[in-house]
């Protein structure tokens, strides 16, 4: 029998199976497609991922870097409220090829990738938890200590291990120009009801542009309205789900959660490759697949990472509905200069910001 069982071979489920078996575990990873498609993220992420990426793989992911971001309450032409800072915040990277320059580490680890493994059902026993999934030889089962769904928004995993939902799905929808662009700022419009519009330059691999929308609200017309104010030409566009707000419990009896699959992301940006991993070693540092029982300090160990930032990133995003004056006195207010990590809130009270904010002069 296995230790885990990982359902999805993401960033998370990468992340975790190289933990686990660099622990020793027997890990087996099932994928229900090719590693890393299709395509439904930006992959604009803080430096951090460097840290859990294999030092020969950096080179060809890397695509661009961002040292700002300029804030607009309108389009295009609109006023920008730009935030910066010297030296790099952020950088986009081929997201394509970092999932399998996660997976590729996941079994250099020792961990048991397969690809084309769909998985259809869940069921947990007194001892063990048996995982069932259709591979290009048919139909299989197999036998674990535990399951870790690392599926994703619409987590299978969830589902069939009765874990509620995440508090809300947001739709996101993006697109590229293919003309290089090697601009250092992003930009960000407070345009669209409860999330905001991007435009990514990437480097040789073009310009992206996209936002998210809460249920309800049609993002492909606001889509074709925003690459319209640009003027941009979009050679191919996608789509997918950014769940937002955990659910109160991401653990069932031999069954836990990592990543989307248990909204594990920036409420204020959609981000989750991070918080996503971040989790995934925190999975794997304190649960025991032969003792269920060590479940509980899975949850409390991410949510002591992350609880704070996620509450903090609610707020922040609740900002993005309020009237634009006061939008308006908040930028002029934060804009200039920064000192805080993207994937922290709380050092939006930091040290380092409030020196770059009374440095100003
Ligand atoms: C439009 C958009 C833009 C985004 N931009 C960013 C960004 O710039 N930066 C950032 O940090 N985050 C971004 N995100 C969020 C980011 O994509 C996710 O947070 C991240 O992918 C989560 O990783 P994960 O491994 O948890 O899940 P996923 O990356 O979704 O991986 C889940 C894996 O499980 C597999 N799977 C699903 N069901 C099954 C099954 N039944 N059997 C087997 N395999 C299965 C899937 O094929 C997939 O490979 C964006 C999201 C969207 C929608």
């Amino acid at each position: 029998m296995r230790d885990f069982v990982v359902v999805g071979a993401g960033p998370s489920g990468a992340r975790f199976a190289r933990s686990a078996a660099e622990r020793g575990r027997d890990v087996l990873v099932l994928e229900q497609g090719e590693i890393g498609k299709p395509l439904a993220c930006s992959g604009h992420v803080s430096l951090d991922v460097w840290d859990y990426v294999p030092e020969s793989a950096r080179d060809d992911l890397f695509q661009n870097a961002i040292r700002g971001a300029r804030f607009h309450t309108g389009g295009a032409e609109s006023r920008a409220y730009p935030f910066h800072r010297d030296e790099p915040i952020s950088n986009a990277v081929d997201r394509v090829g970092l999932d399998k320059a996660l997976a590729r580490a996941a079994a250099d680890a020792g961990a048991d990738v397969r690809d084309e493994h769909t998985v259809t059902g869940v069921e947990a026993g007194r001892e063990s938890v048996t995982v069932t999934a259709r591979g290009p030889d048919g139909t299989d089962t197999y036998e674990a200590r535990m399951v870790v769904g690392a599926d994703g928004p619409r987590s299978r995993v969830r589902s069939e291990c009765g874990i509620p939902d995440p508090d809300e799905f947001l739709h996101g929808v993006l697109g590229f120009d293919t003309e290089a662009s090697h601009e250092d700022f992003v930009d960000v419009h407070l345009t669209v009801p409860g999330f905001f519009a991007w435009r990514i330059p990437r480097g040789d691999a073009g310009v992206e542009y996209g936002l998210a929308v809460a249920p309800g609200d049609d993002p492909n017309e606001r889509f074709d309205a925003l690459v319209a104010d640009y003027g941009a030409t979009i050679d191919r566009r996608c789509s997918g789900l950014i769940p937002v707000g955990p659910p109160s419990r991401v653990t069932g009896k031999r069954s836990l959660l990592v990543g989307d699959a248990a909204g594990q992301t920036k409420p204020f940006t959609g981000g989750g490759i991070l918080y996503g991993m971040r989790a995934a070693d925190h999975a794997a540092a304190t649960v025991d697949p032969a003792r269920p029982e060590t479940l509980p300090d899975y949850e409390a160990a991410w949510r002591a990472d992350l609880r704070t930032e996620q509450r903090l990133g609610a707020l922040v995003r609740a900002g993005y509905d309020a009237p634009e004056p006061l939008q308006r006195a908040g930028m002029r207010l934060f804009s200039g200069e920064i000192g805080v990590h993207m994937d922290e809130p709380t050092s939006l009270l930091s040290r380092e910001q409030l020196r770059a904010m009374f440095s100003r002069g």
